[in-house]
């Protein structure tokens, strides 16, 4: 089974708390339910650590942090465990119990949408939650700025592979999409966009809420 995780240097502007609100939400999810990440991201607290306090004595080239990074990258990744039970306390806390009985907005087809940008008071991105129909297409789209997305149910899959619940997906301005949700339950994401998507497809002219 296809696993995405969170590059090693998010991971590192998390632990020193440098990444937004949202962000910081999908990593935390992300690491809830990975533990090849939390491995990863113990190792890379340690490394810092020690960057730290020989930080006078010993300086490390940037070639040498990234192989660092690289081999972290590379490490075999260990079965991750399946946890017992739906622990999702953070996003109960954000959402409520049941994500599939939020105000869901249609937008067109299979997709429903919801924008949660008014849980991160004070923050520049949109964070909107999806909704993607068992079985259902969304239209091919572009995006122009980069948008991080955690699968929060179901899966879905696009030309990179297949995503499941708690993957972990980074998309550019040069990736063009058309995702299909796989598997019997609606797929619902989270992502936070750093600049509004557009659509390249049929819809294009269908007013879509990350347009506006
Ligand atoms: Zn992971």
């Amino acid at each position: 089974m296809t696993r995405h995780h969170p590059e090693s240097l998010s991971l590192l502007e998390f632990s020193a708390g440098n990444l937004s609100e949202p962000h910081a939400l999908c990593i935390r999810l992300h690491l809830d339910k990975c533990t090849l990440c939390r491995s990863r991201a113990e190792t890379l607290d340690s490394l810092g650590a020690v960057m730290m306090e020989r930080q006078p004595k010993v300086s490390v080239s940037e070639s040498m942090f990234d192989s660092i990074l690289a081999k972290i990258d590379e490490s075999p990744a260990p079965q991750r465990t399946p946890q017992a039970g739906p622990k999702i306390s953070i996003l109960q806390k954000l959402l409520g119990d049941d994500i599939n009985d939020l105000p869901w907005k249609h937008q067109l087809g299979d997709v429903s949408v919801m924008d949660i940008t008014e849980k991160f008071p004070g923050q520049n991105e949109r964070v909107v939650l999806q909704k993607l129909n068992a079985g259902g297409k969304a239209p091919t789209h572009t995006h122009k700025g980069n948008e991080t997305t955690i699968v929060l149910q179901g899966a879905f899959s696009d030309q990179n592979g297949v995503f499941n619940q708690w993957d972990f997906v980074v998309l550019t301005d040069q990736d063009e999409h058309k995702p299909v949700a796989i598997g019997s339950e609606d797929c619902i994401t989270l992502s936070v966009l750093s600049a509004p998507i557009k659509l390249t497809g049929t819809f294009t002219r269908m007013l879509n809420p990350f347009i506006r």
